[in-house]
């Protein structure tokens, strides 16, 4: 509808430890004094408006993948809700690399028809001297994904503000060339 236009749900999907949480961390703006704008909805779900291109454009963050206690229903809730999808791993764990393409699978499995935006998310970039995967890899792995790809340090806080307003370009792209 026209009135959520501007507002999209963005879900954190990817292998328990890879940096899902500390990146809502820093969307919700914990480390952040001088920026109260964030909005925390429950304990797992943060809102936050941003100010991308010109134009806002308000993010509610699904940090729930994770969840445990609620059962395997949550993560079947998660492939449906989401308007675009961060999948993440950590460039120190392969594992969680190839997770990130299992991932990739069963959203476009829960999804068929839908064109969703997918940014893949290699984080812990500082940790250099464990890498296990490379930049390399990672894009090569969204081009056959057919989604965008950026490396990330929740530590540092590298690239979390570029792949924030990368999603949101991404939700634009497919809203305006409908
Ligand atoms: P989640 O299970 O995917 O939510 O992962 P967490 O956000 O809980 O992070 C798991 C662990 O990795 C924690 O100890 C974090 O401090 C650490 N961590 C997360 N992101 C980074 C990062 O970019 N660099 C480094 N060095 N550690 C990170
Ligand atoms: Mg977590």
């Amino acid at each position: 509808s026209e009135s959520s236009s501007n507002c999209y749900r963005v879900v954190l999907i990817g292998e328990h430890g890879v940096g899902k949480s500390s990146l809502a961390n820093i969307f919700a703006g914990v480390h952040d004094s001088i920026d109260s704008d964030c909005e925390v909805l429950g304990e797992d779900t943060y809102e936050r408006t941003l100010m991308v291109d010109g134009e806002s454009a308000t993010i509610i963050l699904l940090d729930m993948w994770d969840n445990k206690r609620e059962g395997e229903w949550i993560r079947e809730h998660c492939m449906q809700v989401g308007d675009a999808y961060l999948i993440v791993y950590s460039i120190t764990d392969r594992a969680s690399f190839e997770k990130a393409s299992e991932l990739r699978i069963q959203l476009r499995r829960a999804r068929q028809k839908e064109d969703i935006p997918i940014i893949l998310v290699g984080n812990k970039s500082d940790l250099v001297r464990c890498r296990e995967v490379s930049v390399a890899e990672g894009r090569a792995c969204a081009v056959v994904f057919d989604c965008k790809f950026i490396e990330t340090s929740a530590a540092v806080q590298h690239n979390v503000k570029e792949l924030f307003e990368g999603i949101v370009r991404q939700v634009r792209l497919r809203r305006d060339s409908k």
